[in-house]
Parts: C-alpha cells; structure tokens; sequence
C-alpha cells in the first residue's frame, strides 16, 4: 500500500473528531455550574444575590466593571479564532451546531431512521408517509427533554443549580425563572427543528463580520480547483454559474481534472453550499465536505481534494500556510494582556465592602473642666460582608504623621457582627482630645485612613477581609474651639 494511501486510512474523519469536541463542551456546560470553590461558581450572575462569580471568586455587582473585560476577552477570543481558522467556532463549539448534530444526525438519523444517512444532509424526510410523522413527533418530543435541560443548564449560570431545584419545589413563587427555562426550550425547539441551518445563515450575526477578518492564511474548507478542476464560473456579481454537471463533461475541458463530480461534498454540507464554488459565507468551518471527499478520493488513491486550509497555499500556491502571523499574534497578546488584567483584578479584589460618608455637621466640641476640650466628627460606615459566613467587623483610625494615636474611634466602642449579602449601616464617631492645628483663621481638613477589618478565629484582624479608606477629620479653628466654650 502506497504511502499516500495509509495516511488516508489512518487519518480519522473531522467529524468524529468534532464529536469529542462537542462531549467535552457538554461536559464542561453541564458540569461547571455544580464545582465549587471556597462556595462559588466558576461563572455565576446573580441577579437575585447581586452578585458575579467569576474563575470562582465572588464579586459584588458594584465590582461589575469585570464585566467589559469578560465581554473583550469573548469577543476578541472570538475574532482572533476568525483570522486563524475562519468560522470554526460554528462548526466545533456553537452550541446550534452542536445542537443540531444532535438533533438531525443523532435523533432524526441514528435513532428513529427518519433520514437516511447522516452523509446526506439535503434531502428532508417524505412526511407524507404516516410512520414518518410518528418518527417525527417521537424527535420532536426527545429535542424537548433536552432543550429543556439545555435550558435549564443555561439558568445555572444564573441561579446556582441547588437553588434551582429548591425552586422547582415551589413553582407558584418562581414562575419567572420557570418561564425563562420554558422561554428557552420553547426557541430551541423552534429553532433546531424548524429554522435549523438558516439560524447559521440568516439570522447569525457573525456570519455578517467574518469575512472583513479573513486574510489569506485564514484556514477554512477550500477546493483545490488546480486537482479537480473548473466547476463553477463566478460571474462577479456573487452569482457562480455552475459549468458542468458530469466527470466527462469536466474532463472534455480540462482531462486532467480529478473531481469525480460525486457531489458527495455537496449533499453533506449542513449549510446547503458547494464548496467548489469557494469561500462563501455560509460555510460553517465543519468540514464534512473534506470528509466526504476523503472517503471518495481515498478509494481511488488520492488525497482529499477539499482541504481544510488557506487560500495562500491552495488556491494562490504560495506556499506553506502561516498560522503566526503579525495579525494573529497581536490577538494572542491582547488575550493574554486581558487574562493578566482580570487575573490582576481577582488578586486585588476586595473581601468586604464599605463607602463613608461624613455627616453633614463637620464637628461637634465639648469643653471640660481643667480646660480640656474634645473634638468628634460623625460619619456614616455602610459595610458589607461578601464572604459566606458572618463575621465581626471592627475598624482603626490611621491619622497623618505627628498626630498618630491622637484621633480614635468612640463609636461603635467594641466589634461587631455582620452578617453576609446584608448591608450594615453603622455611625461611627472619631474623637480627639488634642490640640491637632493650631490655626486661628480657618478649620483644618485633617487627611485620615480608615483600616477596615474582620476579626479572624483568633480575634486578631483578617489580613484578607481587610480594606482602606480615606476620609478626612474637620478640625475647628481656634476662634471657634474657644469660643464654644
Ligand atoms: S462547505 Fe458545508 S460541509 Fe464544508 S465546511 Fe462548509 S459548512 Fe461544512
Ligand atoms: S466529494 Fe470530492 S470528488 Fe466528489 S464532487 Fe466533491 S470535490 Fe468532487
């Protein structure tokens, strides 16, 4: 067997290689939701706790300036992909393409014969046949089970799965989450059964934006015309006029040509494109086309003569595909630059949260006898615990140089306890019994730091439950400290 030949053999088909693509992004979809670390998600928004999990740190929704990031990290992961290898995405991760292997190859094919072969993806089932309406009814009624799983699976990423099913258990007081849940089913069933393809084509915006990101070296599905020779004419106006329909035909005008004119790339194609037309829109980056021309090609002893490769090297013969090129490295640094900013952002984060705000009256003065004074400013603490069990809170006052030890804290006079998600409104009043300006014309506005913390099991402050605040202590001038009295 000639060396050309084993290769042939060897080479697993795209197809079931898609399908390990696709078990594994089912298994992470459906399992992701159910690990946990340290009590969070790996990715949850929480509308009802407001809150955002993310690589499994917790976030509060005042923390959703991450969100953008996300979105970058998405979008340009997506684009970056585009360049290197077209419109893969759709064909190895999308969850309708997924969705509709599932459905038509798996559901409609395999299990019920409803269609004939999975290789033949054109022709629609005869519906006039009544078992053929039952088969369809039985697929109908399958997809529904799994576009509500699909559906609920979708909601765990927003309501964590225990309290899913803690709802389910009481439906009357949840039906907006119980409506979501049917709302996706109800698409999804209308979507994988009766648009099907035309999602991809039509309705995807995607599909739109792709081509502007496509350079020469982009890989995607391509017929070697310079092998099998001339099958359609493009008549420029984006109109193809097809040339021949028979190997003899083809062979009259070119007798070199190897295309067998099988159309076997053809009526597999789920997006209902020839390949031999070239690089069209709707073409999905599956690769069942090079499949199927794989098995053709490989029964006369000859590689595949559509290739998933680059127009440099199949259409223009240049050469060798260049998958690092300038384009594709600025995308890689820009992810990498993004992961480094979120994974920054997770380090820094803060465990509790606290905003104060001073009270409107700046001071407050009280004379005592052997003419001792105090000055106290008020503020108002809104604090909140972020971690999952409660803790005690208390705070420490770090005043500038020359005035440390001189302002403390009277109020609250002790730690206290918080308990998580509830924001703790507290008054809290700083007081000093010295002399900290001595300015007759103006007061001072004494630039201070509020230190923060949670009391650990040892009652010594949390290092990480922990956060600064700056605010300021007003104190009188003279004129007005002494006039008080
Ligand atoms: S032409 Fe059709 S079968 Fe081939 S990769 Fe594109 S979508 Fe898939
Ligand atoms: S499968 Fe290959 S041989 Fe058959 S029509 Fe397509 S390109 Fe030609």
């Amino acid at each position: 067997m000639s060396e050309a030949k084993k290769s042939i053999k060897k080479s697993e088909p795209w197809r079931i290689k898609r399908y390990y693509v696709y078990v594994m992004a089912t298994i992470v979809a459906l399992g992701l939701p159910w690990i946990r670390i340290n009590g969070h998600q790996f990715f949850l928004l929480s509308f009802d706790k407001m809150k955002l999990d993310l690589a499994f740190i917790q976030f509060d929704m005042q923390e959703l300036y991450l969100m953008p990031f996300l979105l970058m990290l998405l979008f340009i992961g997506i684009f970056g992909m585009t360049v290197m290898g077209g419109r893969v995405f759709c064909g190895w991760v999308c969850p309708q393409t997924v969705f509709r292997v599932l459905y038509r190859d798996l559901i409609e094919t395999k299990l019920l014969h409803l269609r004939k072969r999975i290789g033949n993806k054109q022709k629609e089932p005869d519906m006039s046949k009544p078992e053929n309406k039952v088969k369809k009814l039985m697929a109908v009624l399958i997809w529904t089970l799994l576009a509500l799983i699909a559906g609920a699976d979708f909601m765990w990423y927003f309501v964590p799965p225990e309290t899913f099913f803690k709802y389910l258990s009481n439906p009357s007081e949840h039906m907006t989450m119980i409506g979501f849940v049917a709302g996706i089913a109800a698409f999804l069933i209308y979507d994988i059964v009766f648009l099907k393809e035309d999602f991809c084509v039509y309705v995807c915006p995607y599909s739109r934006v792709q081509s502007v990101l496509y350079d020469e070296h982009t890989v995607m599905a391509l017929y070697d015309e310079h092998r099998g020779g001339k099958i359609y004419e493009d008549e420029g106006n984006g109109e193809h006029k097809k040339l021949v329909n028979k190997q003899k035909e083809l062979q009259t005008i070119d007798p070199t040509a190897e295309c067998t004119t099988c159309e076997k790339c053809v009526t597999v194609c789920p997006t209902h494109i020839d390949i031999r037309q070239g690089l069209q829109l709707e073409c999905i980056n599956c690769l069942e086309c090079v499949d199927a021309c794989t098995t053709v090609m490989g029964k006369l002893g000859k590689p595949s003569l559509v290739t998933w490769s680059s127009d440099y090297e199949i259409v223009d013969r240049k050469g060798k595909t260049k998958y690092f090129r300038p384009k594709v490295i600025a995308y890689i640094v820009l992810l990498v630059g993004i992961m480094f900013a979120l994974g920054y952002m997770g380090t820094t984060k803060e465990h509790m949260l606290l905003n104060i705000n001073k009270e409107t009256r700046l001071y407050s003065i009280k004379h005592h006898d052997n003419k001792k004074f105090t000055v106290e400013n008020s503020y108002v603490f809104l604090l909140q615990n972020t971690e999952t069990k409660p803790m005690k809170f208390y705070f420490e006052v770090i005043a500038p140089k020359g005035m440390e030890g001189k302002i403390k804290i009277i109020k609250p006079s002790k730690p206290f306890n918080v308990i998580p998600d509830v924001k703790k409104k507290k008054i809290v009043t700083l007081r000093t019994a010295d002399m900290l300006v001595d300015d007759n014309r103006k007061d001072t506005i004494i630039p201070i730091t509020i230190h923060a913390y949670a009391l650990g099991n040892d009652g010594k402050p949390s290092k990480k439950v922990s956060v600064l605040r700056h605010t300021t202590f007003v104190f009188p001038k003279e004129t007005v400290l002494f006039k008080a009295k």
